[in-house]
């Protein structure tokens, strides 16, 4: 049992009465135990969330803004706790555990002030004495399913949305995460006590959490009383999330793979390039849906800056997260390791040249899955660099002219980010353009990861299309409804159509 948790749970207000062990990817310890549900429980909360939205839907948005102002409150005060907890039960380093949380305070101010914001449009009527307009309704039920590398932000995204918008939600998180789950939930339920005792009412069952495996979120999935389901993972999990909800007519929000390029063109700041690529490519051990996999640089700087980032590679501290100055913490399981092992081996036979790429610190933590960031220096876009492996291997393409690297960066299945590294204002809006990057982020001088939250973040392609988070990703939280109203003693019909008696 790692004591460190231990403490974090209980300081979180996790309270542990057996169940399924959880172990660190840090080093194998067992770091607390979790109840699994079943589909049946499900249906059951999915019911109670939906008596919970009758009574939210009604409560004015601003009002539901001040739970989630709270929650942020309570955020802030347990953020090196749950940080802490991401390190350990995630494997991010300290100051990306740090950062997620941040991540969630960030969404809470954000939501906060989106609650007196949900504007709909006045739209111009052709009829004398009518007036038309748009209001954004609550929509439902809303069912967050979640990857293990953003084990609490991607929960927060949706949630804090979701309830300012007016809509409960059901979370079935990573089956690899479940404790910061599970700590994240005992933050809500503290908020929620906070509101209550401040003298406001709120409906039970505003946020449920339920741990389980793949056939739990199938239960989510398939519930016609889930209005949106919010799914962060593989693209091979949307493609049987995504279908499943639309067979049912529901509505989706999926986030899932990328393969995201940094293109370095002649005019690049090398040294600006250098630092977006190491922590785009290595940082989070490559385990980021916006991890920089593939880096496409022009021929006049190619060999230089592979020089560069090789000598860099090798300096890059791998240890365990919370020690100070790692840089690289552990995978996150030895499937994930076998999958880097056989991403490197097709690579070499699709006549790539690899360095790094081994295990390391084997005999410290023989429980866990450290390896040395890989580097792969490839001929031509093969099959196994259209593909997202999930782990620190960055292979290197080479090109001459910037149309020939923009649709080398477009032709592979995912469309999440890119970026370009230019002082040449022309390069930089030729990328950014209609006939630029397909992506839904497209970057210039910085790299592909670590976007803001106020920015509407997804992609499209294999990446699945939805957007969450910032800008008016608020809209997949709400239904649409065009409202005329007719204020004269007439009843003119629209398009001049006429059915008098
Ligand atoms: P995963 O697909 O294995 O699992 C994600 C979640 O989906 C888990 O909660 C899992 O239980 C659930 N799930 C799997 N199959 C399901 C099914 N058939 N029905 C319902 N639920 C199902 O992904 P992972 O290994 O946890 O995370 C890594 C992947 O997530 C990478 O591909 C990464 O790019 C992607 N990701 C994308 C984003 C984004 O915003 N685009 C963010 C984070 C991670």
């Amino acid at each position: 049992m790692n004591y460190q948790a231990d403490q974090l749970l209980k300081a979180l207000g996790v309270t542990q009465n057996g169940g399924r062990a959880v172990r660190s990817p840090v080093d194998g310890a067992v770091l607390g135990y979790v109840h699994e549900a079943v589909a049946a429980d499900m249906h059951e909360a999915i019911e109670r969330a939906h008596q919970a939205f009758v009574a939210w839907r009604v409560v004015p948005a601003p009002k539901r803004g001040e739970l989630v102002r709270v929650f942020g409150e309570v955020l802030r005060e347990h953020k090196s706790e749950l940080a802490a907890l991401v390190s350990l039960e995630a494997g991010k380093i300290a100051s990306e555990g740090l950062g997620e949380v941040q991540e969630m305070i960030d969404i809470c101010d954000f939501a906060v002030g989106l609650s007196r914001q949900l504007y709909g449009l006045t739209i111009a009527s052709e009829r004398p004495g009518h007036r038309m307009m748009e209001q954004w309704h609550p929509i439902g039920v809303v069912g967050v399913i979640s990857a293990f590398n953003f084990p609490v932000a991607v929960w927060a995204w949706n949630a804090c949305l979701a309830l300012v918008c007016g809509d409960p939600v059901v979370w079935k998180p990573s089956e690899k995460t479940p404790l910061t789950a599970l700590a994240t939930q005992a933050l809500f339920e503290k908020a929620v006590a906070r509101v209550r005792a401040a003298g406001m009412a709120l409906p039970e069952n505003l946020a449920q959490l339920l741990n389980g495996g793949a056939d739990l979120g199938e239960a989510l999935v398939d519930s016609p009383k889930v209005a949106l389901v919010s799914a962060t993972g593989s693209t091979r999990m949307g493609r049987a999330v995504g279908p499943r909800v639309a067979a049912r007519f529901g509505r989706s929000l999926l986030e899932l793979g990328g393969n995201n390029a940094i293109i370095v063109t002649p005019s690049a700041d090398l040294d600006l390039a250098l630092r977006g690529i190491l922590f785009g490519a290595y940082g989070t051990a490559g385990q980021r849906c916006t991890t920089t996999r593939r880096l496409i640089v022009h021929a006049s700087v190619h060999d230089q800056l592979v020089e560069r980032l090789e000598k860099a590679r090798t300096q890059l501290r791998i240890g365990h997260p919370l020690e100070e100055g790692t840089l690289i913490g552990p995978l996150v399981d030895q499937a994930s390791f076998e999958q880097m092992q056989s991403a490197l081996q097709r690579a070499r036979e699709q006549g790539g040249v690899v360095t790094g790429g081994e295990r390391r610190l084997a005999d410290r933590f023989p429980q866990a899955y450290y390896v040395e960031p890989a580097l792969v220096r490839m001929p031509a876009q093969t099959e196994v660099v259209c593909h997202e492996t999930f782990a620190p291997i960055l292979y290197v393409l080479r090109y001459n002219e910037l149309s020939e690297a923009i649709a080398l960066q477009n032709d592979v299945p995912q469309g999440l980010s890119s970026s370009i590294f230019t002082n040449d204002v022309r390069e930089a809006e030729q990328f950014l353009s209609a006939a630029g990057s397909d992506c839904g982020i497209a970057n210039v001088n910085i790299g592909t990861s670590g976007a803001e939250i106020g920015g509407a973040f997804g992609g499209e392609k294999e990446t699945g299309g939805g957007r969450e988070s910032g800008s008016d990703a608020w809209k997949n939280y709400m239904r649409r409804a065009t409202n005329t109203v007719n204020y004269s003693r007439e009843l003119p019909l629209a398009q001049g159509v006429r059915f008098d008696v």
